[in-house]
């Protein structure tokens, strides 16, 4: 039997950090296997769910949440580990000059979105895909 609103709800705000990260870890898992295989249609299914996920989940937990300040250096400090390791290119297409930083889970006030698993270096094109 499908449970109701409220008790999922109630299942969702239970939920320990461990049992939060061990889910976490399972998406960032998925959408590094989808972006191998090159799956748009799969990797956006599961970005969507993953952004679901993190938005009914996350915010309960503090140690994610950050000041603005906080959060631009995580991201500038892992937007350059990004760039090393796509190395000058586009990580879809792999070939053209990557000069975007595309946040794969829409942005928010926590640490999680700038993931370094969450972040890809993208051309102006490819990019365009991730925003459709
Ligand atoms: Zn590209
Ligand atoms: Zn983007």
């Amino acid at each position: 039997m499908p449970l109701k609103d409220e008790e999922t709800k109630e299942l969702l705000i239970s939920m320990t950090l461990s049992e939060f990260t061990e889910h976490f870890e399972s998406f960032a898992t998925f959408i590094e296997e989808a972006w191998e295989q090159k799956d748009l249609e799969i990797l956006l299914a599961i970005i969507f769910d993953c952004e679901d996920f993190i938005h009914i989940n996350g915010h309960q937990f503090k140690c994610y949440s950050q000041t603005a300040k906080e959060w631009k250096d995580e991201y500038r400090k892992n937007r350059e580990k990004r760039r090393e390791i796509a190395n000058g290119t586009c990580e879809w297409c792999g070939r053209k000059k990557g000069t975007h930083c595309h946040h794969l889970i829409r942005r928010g006030r926590l640490v999680l979105y700038n993931d370094i698993r969450l972040l890809r270096i993208l051309c102006s094109k490819c990019h365009q895909l991730f925003h459709s």
